[in-house]
């Protein structure tokens, strides 16, 4: 359906289909604070604003979109009625472009210590000082609502996607009926969107299953949750891809917490629109940073007399002034380093995502799949791995 356009109006979001290549799209979702120009990247901010870059960075040297908060940490620190008293979370960070918030639920499963999981809710120890909290759908919404972000997650009950059992069905309707609540909870409907999100695990029948029923609710977005955890990666984009085939062709698809290149351009070739993941600027804080052709530890000897950028081709401000050399130089003892790789990877990834829509409009998308995946795996001596030649081959993309 090439050039179909296709749009969707419910208030606070619209969501247009500008152009396709295959299963791809090529969008703009339009959120209370602004345009977003989907297939989309997602820095995440975990405490607020994001380690290392300013909201000015992050809008005038990045132009972002949308960047995410934990509302865990959030919520733990400094409280969501700071927020509130403040105007909510765009005033407290200065950051007047769109936020989405997750539940909290994640990471309380990966942080803080976990009491108790029942169909009330979620009881655990707070990381920071072991005081005891319960968070429950209705609390997840009221925390969010004062948050004011433009797109809030629901609470689901999430499982790793090497979970296998009884136990994934449990989460995966357990996630239904919280999703009620939340909705029953909401309390902003005119300027705060609410997404659901898919469980099921890596079992391809409870994945329909979950988009049936959620896509019944009729929200404005959905999210593919419980991936990206230790799972077979041929089991990691058939599960993306079954959810794509059943979530409505007219609603924004965010797949969470992924945040590998090669991950980002696979989903959104299998036609998810948004993602997120700390992994851009985590592992700058190590020296990794994306190139073009793959990966590289910028620690390693041979690039102490590298006079290139970081990424050939890259327009960011740390390519375009900054060289391999004086980058590995400072690493060691000077931060400033810090906020320069991890300016270079967040640039790096949504820009990866904003050439593929580029191209999706002008009729190349196909080509530049294939120079990004021979480009980056071009020093693996593996080559191009066999799930991503899999991926593709739904996409009609020879490698
Ligand atoms: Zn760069």
């Amino acid at each position: 359906m090439p050039g179909q356009q296709i749009q969707t109006q419910n208030k606070p979001l619209m969501f247009k289909i500008l152009k396709r290549f295959n299963r791809c799209r090529a969008a703009e979702m339009t959120l209370p604070h602004g345009p977003v120009r989907t297939p989309v990247y997602m820095p995440v901010g975990t405490k607020g604003g994001m380690k290392g870059l300013t909201s000015e960075n992050m809008s005038e040297l990045i132009d972002c979109d949308i960047m995410l908060s934990n509302t865990y940490h959030l919520f733990l620190k400094p409280g969501e009625d700071i927020m509130a008293s403040m105007g909510g979370l765009h005033k407290f960070e200065h950051w007047d472009r769109n936020i989405l918030t997750d539940s909290g639920g994640f990471q309380i499963v990966s942080l803080g210590e976990l009491n108790s999981l029942d169909e009330s809710g979620v009881s655990f120890k707070s990381h920071i000082d072991g005081r005891e909290f319960k968070l429950t759908p209705e609390r997840s919404m009221e925390i969010q609502n004062k948050i004011g972000s433009d797109i809030m997650m629901a609470l689901d009950d999430v499982v790793p996607p090497t979970t296998t059992g009884p136990r994934v069905e449990e989460a995966m309707e357990r996630s239904v009926r919280w999703l009620d609540r939340c909705i029953a909870a909401h309390k902003n409907t005119d300027r705060q969107n609410l997404f659901g999100i898919i469980q099921g695990g890596v079992n391809d029948d409870l994945r329909k299953r979950c988009c049936e029923l959620m896509s019944a609710r009729n929200l404005n977005g959905y999210a593919i949750g419980g991936l990206a955890g230790g799972e077979d990666k041929d089991d990691f984009w058939r599960t993306v891809k079954v959810c794509t085939d059943f979530l409505p062709d007219d609603k924004p698809r965010y797949v969470m917490g992924i945040g590998y290149a090669e991950d980002l351009m696979v989903c959104s070739l299998l036609g998810a629109d948004m993602f997120d993941c700390v992994f851009a600027t985590r592992t700058a804080r190590f020296g990794s940073v994306f190139t073009k052709y793959g990966m590289i530890k910028l620690k390693k000897e041979q690039y102490a007399e590298d006079f290139g950028p970081l990424s050939e081709g890259c327009q960011c401000y740390t390519c375009q002034n900054y060289t391999r050399a004086y980058l590995q130089h400072t690493f060691r003892h000077d931060q400033s380093c810090l906020h320069l790789l991890s300016l270079h990877n967040v640039h790096y990834l949504i820009h990866l995502l904003r050439g593929l829509r580029q191209a999706v409009l002008d009729d190349s998308a196909e080509k530049y799949a294939q120079e990004f995946f021979r480009n980056y795996y071009r020093e693996d001596k593996g080559g191009i791995p066999q799930w991503i030649r899999n991926a593709m081959a739904e996409c009609k993309i020879e490698l």
